[in-house]
Formats: structure tokens, C-alpha cells, sequence
């Protein structure tokens, strides 16, 4: 809780000296904008800081994961509660100027900047409150909040919520996309767990969403959700624990030259050796430990940070990467050409290369209708990323990996996982969305008729 209680501290810090260099700014003169922007924007509470080249603060606050793609919005507003995001929605329709809600920022294409420039960027980062409920087992979650936080504050309650392992990926848009880790195949995806949602509309209300109230909206917001419907401020999570089951989690990593895979067991010790037995025989590992954890100790050390305050208070990694993604459904497997087509392209690309294979089944390929996120007959999800160190790179590499995605999808299902968003990717309404996707632009139609909400790939009007 200390801990906790110093980060406010830091936070509010950072806000203080963001307003004053707002103010500087203001005065100085030297952005040029539309004059009933600012003036609108000026009853927002949190910092709102402008474009500027002059200014490295401005730089400094564009949360930058992937390098290879880069976009200047034209102000950066830091709401920190539903009344500030209201109020910039009804500035952004006013002035006719586009907004994007951005959570943790970790958009493969940086739609959380909105793939393109000169938008405003409403910044959930202060939007991070967290309330437990023992008793109904329920947290209520701030969309600004980051997974590691998230995981740190419920840990001490004695729950968690099944959602991926990066700690600096924001619930909010991973959350909206699906969202899975190694928690998922014994409970969901992170969207199954959501039970409601506050969402700012394009006309600056607060809607209430539930499997009763809203509920199309529900629906489309659990897995269709990142961008296209509106802002969602905070999700009630069902939390799980605090006693873990059995349950197995496995990645698998292959590049050139190495293969590993990382599992975890949910359930004590002696279960696990009885559930691994089978694989451990068949493999013949060279050596085997079994390291009981708890489970916020399993997200230390899975997320490879070198101690838990990097957990709570993740910092980004910037680097250039583009990836694909694609499933392999149950009882379909991949062929022996398949595997050699993926390794000859291992072993040949011009660029570092790593294909991480995240196995799905259990709770994650239990579907009811009640979300968008349709990739439910998954075996597992294949990533392909190339990642590589300088910008002169970013053409060669990015059209390597896509001449790769085009012949390797031929050996997959047709599906695609939306929070690995691709923006090369054919057909990406049907490889994201599948049968539904007219469900879903019927949805947006209802809520956001004029398209406010939008990025390269957001649910369209029609
Ligand atoms: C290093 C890294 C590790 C990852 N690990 C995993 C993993 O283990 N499992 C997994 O499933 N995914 C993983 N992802 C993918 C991740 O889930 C998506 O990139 C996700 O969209 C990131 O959410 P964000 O809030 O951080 O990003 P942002 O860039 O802020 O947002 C992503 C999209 O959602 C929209 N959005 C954001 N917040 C809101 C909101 N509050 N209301 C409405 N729309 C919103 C944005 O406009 C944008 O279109 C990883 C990504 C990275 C970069």
C-alpha cells in the first residue's frame, strides 16, 4: 500500500509541472490552433498540453512502444475523471476535430495516437482508480490503469483477473480487444470477465453497459471494442481467486536458433508434477525445476522484470517490430509444409524473427454470444514478429514480414487476433470480426452514426 500511496504521489507531481508548462505554452504563443479548442479544452481539470516542436515535454508525453510508427497529435488531453472526458468529446465534436481515446499506448500501429496526425488524444493515464469488493468478488477498474498495477492492487486482496503478462500495456485497450495470458485457458480472456462498463458516447453521456442495459453495446465492446465505440473509463472485472485450481498454461517460443517454452500450473504442487508427467517424458528436458509461486510472484517473473517495482510501475521498451497473427483451430493442427514454410522463413529472413505460440482451449473456447472476440475454436495463436534497430530498416523488414503473413496465412485458419493489429492485413473485417462484423457496424451505426470514433481499422458507419 505504501508503495501505492508514493506513486500518487509522483503522479500528481507530473500533473502539477504538465499544467504549468500548459500555461507557458498558452502564453508563449507559439502553437497554432483552433482558437475554440483551447478555449473549450480549458475547462478540462487534468493537464491538456499542445503540439509543439519547441517543446520536448510534449515529445517526451507520446507514449512511443513501437517506433517503426510514428504520429503527432495535435493536443494531448489527460483526463482524470468521466467529467473531463466528457467535456473534450463535446470540445472534439465542437471544433470538428477527430478524438482517440488512448489507454497504455501499446497499439501495434499506434492507434492509440489514431494512426494518423493532428487528432486529439484523450489519455486515460489518470483515470487509474481500482475498487476491490470482497464480497461480491468484483474490481472496478480505471481504463488508465497498467496490467502491472492492476495485478500488484488485486494481488493484495487475494484475486487476480485472467489478462496478458506485458505490465505496461493498458487494461483498457487490451481488455476491449480480447486479451489473453496465461491465466486465460483456465478463466477467459480479460473482455469475458468484464461484467459492466461506463462509456462516454459521442454526445457526451455516460452509458451504462451490462448484459442488460446496452447490451448490443456490451457485446460489440468485448472484443470490437479499442476505438470504435466510444470511451470507456472504467470495467467492473469478475476477479477470480483467491484459491487456483489446476489448470496448464504454455507458450512456445521458436526463432533461429533456440525453441523454449514457458509454462506455468495453476494448483499445487504435487498436481502439477502428476499433470506434466506425460510431457516430460515425452520431451526428456535436460533439466527440470518446479518453482511453486504466487501468482503475483508468477507475473514477476513471466514478465521477466528484474523486480516487482517494475511490475507496478512498468516502463516501456521502445523499439521498431511489426507482427502477424494467426490461429490454428482445433483438430487442424499445422502441416509438415506449414512447419517448414515457418522455419525456412525463420531461419532466411534478413530480419530478427520470433514466432511465440500461445495455446488457447479451456475457458478462452467457451463462447455464449455475449462478446465480439469470435476466435473461440483456437488450438493456438501464432505471432510472428520481426523486430529490427534503426529506422532505415523499417521498409525492408515490414515488407519481409508481410510477404511472409500473405503465404503463411494459406496454412491457417482465416482468423486474426485484433489487439495484435495489423494494419497490412487483408481482409481484416472478416479475420478480426468473422460472422458478426455486420452486427458490429450495425452497433456503431446506433452509437457513433457520425463515425467520431474512428482509426484505420475501427468498426466503419457501412
Ligand atoms: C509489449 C506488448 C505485449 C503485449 N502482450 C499481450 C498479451 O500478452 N496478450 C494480449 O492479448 N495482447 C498483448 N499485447 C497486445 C495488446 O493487448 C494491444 O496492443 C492492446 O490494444 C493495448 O492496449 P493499450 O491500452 O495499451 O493500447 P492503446 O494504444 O492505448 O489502445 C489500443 C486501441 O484501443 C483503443 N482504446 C484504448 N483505450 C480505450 C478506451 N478506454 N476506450 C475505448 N477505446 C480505447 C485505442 O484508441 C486503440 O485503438 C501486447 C502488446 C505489446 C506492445
Amino acid at each position: 500500500m505504501k508503495l501505492i500511496k508514493q506513486l500518487d504521489v509522483i503522479l500528481l507531481l507530473l500533473w502539477c509541472i504538465l499544467s504549468l508548462n500548459f500555461i507557458e505554452n498558452i502564453n508563449s504563443g507559439i502553437i497554432s490552433r483552433p482558437h475554440n479548442l483551447s478555449l473549450c479544452l480549458s475547462l478540462i481539470e487534468g493537464p491538456v498540453i499542445y503540439q509543439n516542436p519547441n517543446d520536448t515535454l510534449f515529445q517526451s508525453l507520446i507514449i512511443d512502444q513501437n517506433i517503426r510508427v510514428n504520429y503527432t497529435p495535435m493536443v494531448l488531453v489527460f483526463a482524470i475523471d468521466n467529467k473531463d472526458v466528457q467535456k473534450a468529446v463535446k470540445c472534439a465534436v465542437k471544433s470538428k476535430i477527430d478524438i482517440v481515446p488512448q489507454s497504455g499506448g501499446h497499439s501495434y500501429e499506434k492507434y492509440g495516437l489514431g494512426g494518423r496526425d493532428n487528432v486529439i488524444v484523450l489519455d486515460l493515464t489518470f483515470v487509474n482508480g481500482i475498487t476491490i469488493n470482497s464480497e461480491t468478488k468484483t474490481a472496478k477498474i480505471g481504463a488508465g490503469n497498467r496490467l502491472g498495477n492492476v495485478y500488484n492492487q488485486l494481488n493484495q486482496a487475494g484475486f487476480f483477473i485472467p489478462a496478458g503478462l506485458c505490465p505496461s500495456v493498458g487494461i483498457g485497450g487490451h481488455a476491449l480487444g480480447g486479451g489473453f495470458g496465461y491465466y486465460s485457458r483456465k478463466y477467459g480472456l480479460a473482455c469475458d470477465n468484464i461484467i459492466s462498463m461506463e462509456m462516454v458516447n459521442v454526445t457526451g453521456d455516460i452509458l451504462q453497459v451490462d448484459s442488460i442495459k446496452n447490451f448490443d453495446l456490451y457485446f460489440a465492446l468485448r472484443g470490437a471494442g479499442g476505438g470504435s465505440y466510444g470511451i470507456v473509463t472504467v470495467s467492473t472485472f469478475n476477479e477470480v481467486g483467491p484459491s487456483l485450481d489446476d489448470g496448464i498454461a504454455l507458450k512456445m517460443k521458436l526463432n533461429k536458433s533456440s525453441l523454449s517454452i514457458t509454462g506455468l500450473y495453476l494448483g499445487p504442487r504435487i498436481e502439477a508434477l502428476n499433470a506434466m508427467e506425460g510431457f516430460i517424458n515425452a520431451s526428456n528436458p535436460i533439466s527440470k525445476k518446479f518453482i511453486p509461486q504466487t501468482f503475483f510472484e508468477s507475473v514477476e517473473k513471466l514478465s521477466k522484470q528484474s523486480n516487482k517495482y517494475y511490475v507496478v510501475n512498468p516502463k516501456h521498451n521502445p523499439n521498431f517490430f511489426k507482427a502477424k497473427s494467426f490461429f490454428v483451430n482445433n483438430g487442424e493442427g499445422l502441416t509438415q509444409q506449414a512447419i517448414k514454410v515457418l522455419v525456412d522463413f525463420l531461419n532466411n529472413a534478413t530480419c530478427a524473427v520470433l514466432a511465440s505460440f500461445d495455446l488457447f482451449g479451456g475457458a478462452v473456447n467457451f463462447y455464449d454470444n455475449s462478446s465480439s472476440f469470435i476466435h473461440r475454436d483456437a488450438l493456438y495463436c501464432i505471432q510472428i514478429e520481426s523486430d529490427w534497430d534503426t529506422k532505415e530498416d523499417n521498409t525492408k523488414c515490414t515488407d519481409e514480414i508481410n510477404r511472409f503473413g500473405k503465404i503463411f496465412q494459406l496454412f491457417t485458419s482465416y482468423e486474426s487476433y485484433q489487439d495484435f493489429i495489423d494494419r497490412d492485413l487483408d481482409d481484416w473485417q472478416t479475420r478480426y470480426y468473422g460472422g458478426i462484423f455486420e452486427r458490429l457496424v450495425n452497433i456503431k451505426r446506433k452509437y457513433d452514426p457520425k463515425n467520431l470514433f474512428n482509426f484505420p481499422q475501427s468498426i466503419p458507419i457501412g
